[in-house]
C-alpha cells in the first residue's frame, strides 16, 4: 500500500474537477484523479452548450427562466450566483483558449427550452469536448497539477467527522491520497439506469460514498430526463442525444402520424411528460423530431456531431425526421453543499453533478450544469485557497487490503442502486441491479 500527500485531491477530471483544480493557487500541490481515461466524463459529450446572462440587464431573466423551470424548488441564493457569476467565468474560460461559435462579432447565441431569449454561447454542436480539451491542456501545463487516470476513489479519509482525503485503487494496488482538502467531482448517475445518455461510468460513487458516511445528501428524487434522446430498438451502451438545440433552432415535435402535440420549447420535465403521454396514446415506443424545414446545409454546419451520430446509426438528415424518446440524463440532486461548495463534512467539497447547490431545483433549466460546474468549483477552490496555508495536512493511518478495497467498490454501487430505488418508486426498473 502507497502513501502519497498533496494540498488538495480532486476526484474526477470533468469541467467541475479540472476547473476547481484551475483555480487552487498556483503553489499548492493537486492531484486529479478519474476513474478511466481523463476525456471519458459527461463534460466531454455535451453537446448544446452553456447559458449566461448576456449582459448585466440580462441576469434578472435569466434567473426568473431558471426559477421556473426549476418549478421554484431551487435554492434562490444560488441561482442569483449563478446568473451573476456567468459572465465572469465565461471570460475567464475564454482567457484559457475556449473556442466559441461567433456570429456578427458577437457570440452566436442559441436558444433551448425554457429560456425567454437566446443566451446559450457554444461550440458548434461539440461544446463539451472544446471545454475539456481547453481545461485539460491547461491543466497538463501546471507544474503543480498531476492527473492520475485509471484510478478509483473507494471511500474518503476521515478523522473526528473531518475529511482527509481518500482511498484509491489504481493498477490492482490500493493507495492512501492524504490532503487537506478534498473536492468530490465525481459526476451524475445515468450509469445506473438502462436508458441514459451518460457513460456507463457515472455510477453515482460520490452520492454512495457520502451516504456511506454520513455527509448531507438532498433531493435524490430529482433526476432528469431529456425529452429527445435517438430511439434505437438495439440495445446500446449509451443514448445518443439530439441537442435541445436543434428544437432552439427549429426543429418540431410530431407524433408518428406526423401532428404537432407540444410546444417543443418549455422545460425539459413537460415535453419529456408530453412525448411520453402521445407515446402511449399512439401505442409507439417515439416520436419524430421533424427538421425538414431546416435546410441541410445549416443542419450539418450547425450541428456536424449530431449528423455524424446519426450517419454512424444509419440515420440521415435528408430523411427530414429523426425517431427520438425520452431517457435519464441528469441528477439534480446529489451531496449537499453551501454557496462555496461546502459539504457536511470538514474538509469536504463537492461540485459539479455530483453535488446539490440547489441552482436547478427539481428540473434544470437547459444548459445549466457547465455554467453551474464553471461557477461553483472556483467558488470551492477560492473557500479553500483562504484556508490552506493555516491548514496542517494530517496523515490517517490505515491498513487496508485490496479485497477490502475491492469490497467498498462493490459496496458503492449497491448503495448507490439502492438509494435510487427507493426514490424511483414504481419505476424502479429502469435501474440496471445486476452490474
Ligand atoms: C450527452 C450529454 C449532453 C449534455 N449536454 C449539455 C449541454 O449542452 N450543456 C450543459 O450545460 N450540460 C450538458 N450536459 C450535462 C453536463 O455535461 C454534465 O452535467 C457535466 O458535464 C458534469 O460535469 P462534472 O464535472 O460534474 O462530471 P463529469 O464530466 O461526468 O466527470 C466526472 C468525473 O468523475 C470521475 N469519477 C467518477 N467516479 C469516480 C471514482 N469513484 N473515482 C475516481 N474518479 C471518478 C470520472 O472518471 C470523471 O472524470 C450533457 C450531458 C450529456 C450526457
Amino acid at each position: 500500500m502507497m502513501d502519497i500527500c498533496t494540498d488538495v485531491l480532486i476526484v474526477g477530471t470533468g469541467v467541475a474537477g479540472l476547473f476547481s483544480a484551475l483555480n487552487i493557487e498556483a503553489d499548492k500541490k493537486v492531484i486529479i484523479i478519474s476513474k478511466t481515461k481523463a476525456d471519458e466524463c459527461n463534460t466531454y459529450l455535451a453537446q448544446g452548450g452553456i447559458s449566461k446572462a448576456k449582459n448585466k440587464d440580462d441576469t434578472e431573466s435569466f434567473v426568473q427562466d431558471t426559477l421556473k423551470a426549476g418549478r421554484h424548488k431551487n435554492r434562490k441564493e444560488a441561482v442569483e450566483v449563478l446568473a451573476k457569476e456567468s459572465i465572469k467565468n465565461i471570460d475567464l474560460l475564454l482567457s484559457l483558449g475556449m473556442k466559441f461559435d461567433y456570429k456578427d462579432e458577437e457570440f452566436d447565441y442559441t436558444r433551448e427550452g425554457g429560456h425567454s431569449i437566446n443566451r446559450i454561447v457554444h461550440s458548434t454542436d461539440e461544446t463539451g469536448k472544446m471545454v475539456f480539451e481547453t481545461l485539460y491542456k491547461e491543466a497538463k501545463k501546471r507544474k503543480n497539477i498531476s492527473i492520475i487516470e485509471d484510478c478509483i476513489l473507494v471511500d474518503i479519509l476521515k478523522e473526528d467527522k473531518s475529511c482527509y482525503g481518500g482511498i484509491v485503487i489504481k493498477n490492482g494496488s490500493v493507495s492512501l491520497i492524504h490532503s487537506k482538502f478534498t473536492i468530490l467531482a465525481s459526476g451524475g448517475i445515468g450509469g445506473l439506469f438502462t436508458n441514459s445518455t451518460n457513460r456507463r461510468t457515472s455510477t453515482g460513487d460520490g452520492i454512495a460514498i457520502a451516504f456511506r458516511n454520513n455527509i448531507e445528501l438532498e433531493n435524490l428524487e430529482y433526476i432528469q430526463f431529456h425529452p429527445t434522446a435517438l430511439y434505437e430498438d438495439k440495445d446500446r451502451e449509451r443514448r445518443f442525444l439530439i441537442s435541445e438545440s436543434l428544437r432552439g433552432e427549429g426543429a418540431k415535435l410530431k407524433n408518428i402520424n406526423g401532428e404537432a402535440f407540444t410546444d417543443e420549447l418549455l422545460p425539459r420535465d413537460i415535453v419529456s411528460n408530453n412525448i411520453w403521454r402521445e407515446q402511449l396514446r399512439t401505442g409507439t415506443d417515439f416520436v419524430y423530431l421533424d427538421i425538414s424545414q431546416m435546410g441541410e446545409k445549416f443542419l450539418k454546419n450547425r450541428f456536424p456531431g449530431i449528423y455524424k451520430g446519426c450517419l454512424a446509426r444509419g440515420l440521415n438528415f435528408k430523411d427530414g425526421v429523426i425517431p427520438v424518446t425520452p431517457v435519464q440524463h441528469y441528477f439534480m440532486g446529489g451531496i449537499k453543499v453551501d454557496l462555496n461548495s461546502k459539504t457536511s463534512m470538514n474538509g469536504l467539497y463537492a461540485c459539479g453533478e455530483v453535488s446539490c447547490t440547489g441552482v436547478h431545483g427539481a428540473n434544470r433549466l437547459a444548459s445549466n450544469s457547465l455554467l453551474e460546474g464553471l461557477v461553483f468549483s472556483r467558488r470551492a477552490a477560492i473557500d479553500i485557497n483562504s484556508k490552506i496555508d493555516d491548514k496542517q495536512l494530517k496523515v490517517v493511518k490505515k491498513d487496508i487490503t485490496l479485497e477490502k478495497a475491492l469490497q467498498l467498490k462493490k459496496e458503492n454501487l449497491s448503495c448507490a442502486l439502492e438509494q435510487f430505488k427507493k426514490v424511483l418508486g414504481e419505476k424502479e426498473h429502469e435501474l440496471i441491479n445486476n452490474r
